[in-house]
């Protein structure tokens, strides 16, 4: 909850204090009686049994949801409006309205940066500061090869300038390369072996009983397409 002090408390008009919670009165509304508190001083059961009975806090007569009102005089509702507050939150306690609060608190409050930069910003301005906070805690350029630096922005530069990483960087490009094509090769001999499985299986199925053997049907057609594949692949080896 966002917090503001009233401006000379004691010289508030006693119409525009709750009678329960003694302060200015926030969303007020009117019992029975005619006396004003604060729509959160009434008590919860109020609004969720029918039938409760409440007290007013300064007369003692008793009420219900029904004997209660929200409208309130425009009189009341202007000089509540019109109560100066100061901001707790601001470096320099703006003194506004009480009914700015909240858009002074959504686009004028300014409160000092929380890593401690210095910096003195609102609401909005606070996200797009970390892209520039120079306490905002970064990591190397390098760490995609293994530097682990991680520190403030403003450092990040000092720790460029000796950061013994960057001058490994092509040996380590090049040494993911060679492992990437030695891993894409594996794949291709791990293909090519299966392939042989199956050819190799397509003979024994024929050797054992050649006249159930069908190669125009199904997967042994496959196969024996792969053994011819196979066989020009084995000729082009042995040419070379
Ligand atoms: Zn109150
Ligand atoms: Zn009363
Ligand atoms: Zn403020
Ligand atoms: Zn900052
Ligand atoms: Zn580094």
């Amino acid at each position: 909850m966002e917090t503001f002090s009233y401006i000379e408390p004691l010289n508030i008009n006693t119409n525009l204090v709750c009678k329960f919670c003694k302060k200015p009165l926030s969303d007020p509304i009117i019992l029975v009686c005619g006396h004003l508190i604060c729509c959160t001083c009434i008590p919860n059961e109020l609004w969720i049994e029918s039938g409760y009975t409440a007290t007013c806090p300064e007369c003692g007569k008793d009420y219900k949801k029904e004997d209660t009102t929200i409208n309130i005089p425009i009189c009341i509702t202007e000089d509540l409006n019109g109560l100066k507050v100061k901001c707790n939150r601001c470096l320099e306690g703006v003194v506004i309205n009480r009914v700015d609060f909240y858009e002074h608190i959504e686009l004028y409050c300014k409160t000092p940066c929380e890593l401690g930069c210095g910096a003195i910003l609102t609401k909005n301005e606070i996200k797009s500061h970390l892209d520039v906070c120079s306490n905002f805690i970064v990591e190397c350029p390098a760490l995609d090869i293994y530097c682990k630096w991680k520190g403030p922005r403003k450092d990040l530069e000092e720790h460029i300038q000796k950061c013994n990483t960057e001058g490994v960087r092509p040996a380590i490009e090049a040494l993911r390369e060679s492992v990437q094509n030695l891993k894409e090769e594996n794949q291709l001999l791990v293909k090519n072996l299966e392939k042989s499985n199956d050819i190799l299986l397509c003979m024994v199925k024929f050797f054992f009983n050649p006249n159930d053997f069908n190669p125009l049907e199904g997967k042994d057609y496959n196969l024996i397409e792969n053994i011819n594949v196979k066989e020009n692949e084995t000729e082009k080896i042995l040419e070379l």
